[in-house]
């Protein structure tokens, strides 16, 4: 399997190369030349297989570069214990009809570390081989940071420079990233939003020189690795919610699921499911008040908003105005056609807004999304409605999903909402909808305590340039 840029001006690469490499060199991102499709009896073999099992199943189809054996152990070390359930990912029902898909049980309590977790082990291993280093230049909005950083801490060949956006993250999350004091781990606060943040590691990925001189990668949303190992659980998710199904009925079983969106990184992921073949009826896109997504799926038309006009949210992980990864669906709906996508992003860049409103019907009829917005408002009382009909507390992105979830349930089909943070880490929303805050379990409150490690910085690529080129690895 090879992989190419969606703008074309990359030359064909194997997935160990692009494991390294998010962004392609002309600009566009990396996609496979062609989606593998998976046959319903495949599918339906893999029913009884572990986590680990699964994912070697699914990643083996686009990491075919490796041999079988290796792969199958870096899937055991990344979805072994450091997840609290044993099965990795269980469903939790909270109606007759709609489960979570429960994303949440890593190191860092967010659905990031599903796909972190197996990037820790997959990076080491290609770097090994390769007698390479490789540091790592990120930019967060709370969650991305925490998984990249609990995934790489201390491994070896691997420094983590991490960006987030001053005074914009939970106390959580700023406790479990700024506590950390592996010495590979350098968290960088930046004065300005997680827009801002996201340019300058942009502009310094841009400037090859100093990335070939600095080994700079990524392990950001468009990291194709992290896409592909999340479409794993689409399939983890899909063959448990059919176990029940009579056998003959379950090749053409739709599912629907609903997905707390920002880069796109997570229902992109879906959509490959959906591509390979798993019957994904709807996937349902849910958006907080920064709802530049659910503009795009209702006219064809995408506008990104700049830093000034993303609003901080109750769901911050959301709070995202830029979509990285619809590009990739772009991309697709354009037919898998490089001229005319790198033409379609000409547009963009020239006049801020992409205009796909002749191809809005397909975004449905062929690919099964809708979308959604959900307020401050719909995460209190869907909070505090699941709460008190399931006595499930959930966090505030998966009350988005939950809340958007509920305009496009069908009658027959479970929806399945990915329950992608646990509601301990946003305990000020939890309070104002059930009048109590989730306890957090002794390790993570013992984090609230401990002494925070920060290097403090404006918006300023020759600050961090100077920064990185000191203490890379
Ligand atoms: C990152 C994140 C999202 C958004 O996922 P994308 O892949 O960026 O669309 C939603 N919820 C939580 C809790 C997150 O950490």
């Amino acid at each position: 399997m090879q992989y190419v840029s969606t703008r074309g001006g990359m030359e064909p690469s194997n997935f160990s190369d692009v494991l390294l490499e998010g962004l392609a060199p002309d600009g566009g991102l990396v996609v496979p030349e062609a989606i593998p499709s998976v046959e319903p009896e495949t599918i339906e073999s893999w029913r009884d297989l572990s986590y680990a099992e699964l994912a070697t199943e699914v990643i083996g189809l686009y990491w075919t570069d490796i041999p079988r054996d290796d792969l199958a152990e870096l899937c055991r070390a990344a979805y072994g214990e450091q997840f609290k359930a044993d099965m990795v990912v269980p469903l939790t029902p909270i109606d007759q009809m709609t489960a979570l898909v429960d994303l949440s049980q890593g190191p860092t309590l967010a659905f990031k570390d599903m796909a972190m977790q197996f990037l820790g082990e997959a990076l080491p291993y290609v770097l090994k081989k390769r007698g390479e280093t490789l540091n790592i230049l990120g930019a967060t909005s709370g969650d991305t940071g925490s998984a990249a950083e609990y995934a790489f801490r201390s491994k070896p060949n691997i420094g983590v420079f991490m960006l987030s956006p001053k005074g914009r993250m939970s106390r959580f999350q700023r406790a479990q990233m700024y506590t950390l004091t592996d010495d590979n781990v350098h968290n960088i606060v930046v004065e300005g939003v997680f827009d801002d943040a996201q340019q300058l590691v942009k502009d310094l990925n841009g400037d090859l020189e100093f990335k070939a001189a600095n080994s700079l990668g990524t392990v950001n949303s468009i990291n194709l690795g992290r896409l592909i190992a999340q479409s794993v659980y689409y399939f983890w998710a899909w063959l448990r919610v059919t176990t029940g199904i009579p056998a003959e009925q379950r090749a053409d079983f739709g599912v629907s699921f609903a997905v707390p969106s920002g880069n796109f990184g997570n229902i992109f992921s879906g959509q490959l499911a959906r591509q390979m073949g798993l019957p994904i009826d709807t996937l349902v896109l849910a958006t907080n008040e920064n709802n530049v997504l659910d503009e795009f799926f209702r006219s064809g038309e995408y506008e990104p908003r700049s830093a000034d006009n993303t609003l901080a949210t109750s769901s911050p992980s959301m709070d995202i105005s830029k979509a990285s990864n619809l590009e990739r669906f772009i991309y697709l709906v354009l037919g898998q056609d490089q001229t005319k996508l790198a033409d379609a992003w000409q547009q963009l860049d020239a006049t801020g807004t992409l205009d796909l409103s002749e191809h809005q019907p397909r975004f449905q009829q062929e690919f099964g999304m809708v979308s959604g917005t959900s307020t401050h408002e719909d995460r209190v009382s869907t909070i505090r409605a699941v709460y008190e009909k399931a006595q499930v507390v959930i966090d505030p992105h998966t009350a988005d999903g939950v809340t958007v979830a509920r305009g496009f349930q069908k009658p027959e089909q479970p929806m399945l909402v990915l329950e992608t943070a646990k509601p301990e880490k946003f305990g000020d929303i939890v309070n104002e909808a059930l009048g109590f805050e989730p306890e957090l379990l002794p390790e993570f409150a013992r984090l609230l305590e401990l002494e925070q490690h920060t290097i403090d910085m404006g918006v300023d690529a020759e600050a961090l340039r100077e920064y990185i080129a000191l203490h890379h690895v």
